[in-house]
């Protein structure tokens, strides 16, 4: 049913001072408070929508109410529920009605309120609402009041540029007490587990970004089983997780789950290394590994294609599973189709890093100089690195949370309830 708005109002809308309190009333569905006595609907009964109750807290809906040309405010048909004894007595019939389908005209969309949240507003839908539609707002208002965390790990050997990428991705200075160990000290050297947390907010949307550094990787003379440390790191968030889930305050649980792990591959071998190889598939079904081939500035084009191609062949000769990203529908617009081919085949990202800024046609931007030259950073055909901080942060990063909630997650908790029910079996 379409709707029909009154004869009198024309489109424009302006605010009426002092009528705040009487719409804020019409919200309180059932509570039988006038709306505003002078207007009553035609029919008495109340129309759909009703508006959103609001949550304590909200700021009270600025309703627009349409203004007629002379300027005098003309209030929208509003059902009055003191009313008289029919309108009252005709209420639970019209409840009734209202299941099997509206009878009542819904507001004209000039004289609909209005998402106070204003970037969905489905009150501006000319179709027939019963206001479930908001329900995505109210899902999106308390998420962000609550603010996002998100844990990446780095992984690779020392010297591939791990800092001053995440530097560049987040425009932040992680790493300013860092100190770099000289050749002696890494013959013997240990991994270390660092723990960076740095609060983000932009536009208003706060993100608690932890960064889980893993430094002395790779470097020792003797790199067995190296990985240990980040495999037992990953498996011990895991087990907070799963006390604090299984305690009895489980309203304000700390998710530290890692989310991803960025694996820097060098640019100077032939492929993927034998500790590549291992470290990938002893934490594969752990946490989601993104590979990046770094420093991408010293490989040439053609260099960079034929390197990737051999690490996405080994990936899949070795059985690898890396981060699969999600398969589109098929009803997906073309574009966005296209990007997510383009993200497939881009595996491993080929990144570039830079911690300083350097001017290019006029622009200051992050970028490494060269006597033959200059690399920018966020150029795409210089590397991969708007695609990666895209995908990390843009595009994927829920899915990344999903993934590790559910898929890895979910087996470390089915592995522990299954050795906790053998364990009191055999007692
Ligand atoms: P990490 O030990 O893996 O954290 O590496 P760093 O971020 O400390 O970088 C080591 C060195 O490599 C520094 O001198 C960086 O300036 C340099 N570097 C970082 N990223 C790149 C890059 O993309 N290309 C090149 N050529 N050098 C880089």
């Amino acid at each position: 049913m379409r709707d029909l708005p009154p004869a009198s109002l024309p489109n424009e809308q302006c605010q009426i001072p002092g009528q705040q309190t009487s719409v804020i009333n019409y919200g309180a569905e059932g509570t039988g408070a006038a709306t505003n006595g002078s207007h009553p609907s035609p029919t008495g009964t109340p129309p759909l929508p009703l508006p959103l109750p609001h949550p304590t807290g909200t700021p009270p809906l600025p309703r627009p109410t349409p203004c007629n040309p002379t300027g005098s405010p003309v209030v929208p048909h509003r059902p009055n529920r003191a009313g008289t004894g029919r309108d009252v007595q005709s209420l639970p019939m019209k409840r009734q009605l209202v299941s099997q389908g509206s009878l009542d005209p819904p507001l004209s969309p000039a004289s609909r309120p209005h998402s106070p949240w204003g970037f969905f507003d489905p009150y501006d839908s000319p179709e027939e609402y019963v206001g479930f539609a908001m329900l995505p707002n109210q899902v999106h208002r308390k998420t962000v009041k609550k603010g996002f965390t998100f844990t990446l790990m780095v992984a690779g050997e020392s010297g591939l540029g791990k800092s001053t990428l995440i530097n560049s991705l987040f425009l932040t200075d992680l790493y300013k007490e860092r100190k770099v160990p000289n050749a002696e000290e890494r013959i013997n050297k240990t991994v270390d587990i660092v723990k960076h947390t740095v609060s983000i907010e932009e536009k208003g949307i706060k993100l608690r970004l932890t960064i889980i550094d893993t430094p002395g990787f790779g470097d020792a003379v003797n790199n067995t089983e190296s990985w240990k440390p980040l495999e037992d790191y990953i498996d011990q968030q895991f087990e907070q997780y799963f006390r604090d889930e299984s305690g009895l305050n489980r309203r304000n649980i700390q998710d530290n789950r890692v989310h991803c792990c960025l694996y820097f591959i060098s640019p100077f071998g032939h492929g993927l290394r034998p500790l590549d190889v291992e470290c990938m598939k002893a934490l594969h079904e752990k946490v989601n590994i993104v590979p990046i081939l770094a420093k991408a500035d010293s490989l040439t084009a053609a260099e960079m294609r034929r390197k990737k191609m051999k690490i996405r062949e080994e990936i899949k000769q070795f059985g690898i599973n890396i981060y699969q990203f999600p398969e589109y529908d098929s009803d997906e617009e073309a574009d966005f189709k296209r990007q997510d081919q383009i993200l497939k085949d881009s595996i491993p990202f080929a990144v570039i890093g830079s911690n300083i800024q350097v001017e290019s046609k006029g622009r200051r931007v992050r970028g490494r100089i060269y006597p033959w030259g200059m690399v920018e950073v966020e150029n795409p055909v210089h590397s991969d690195f708007l695609l990666l901080r895209n995908m990390l942060v843009r595009t994927h990063m829920q899915d990344l949370k999903d993934v590790t909630r559910e898929s890895h997650y979910e087996n470390y908790r089915a592995n522990c309830i299954q050795n906790m029910t053998r364990e009191s079996i055999s007692v």
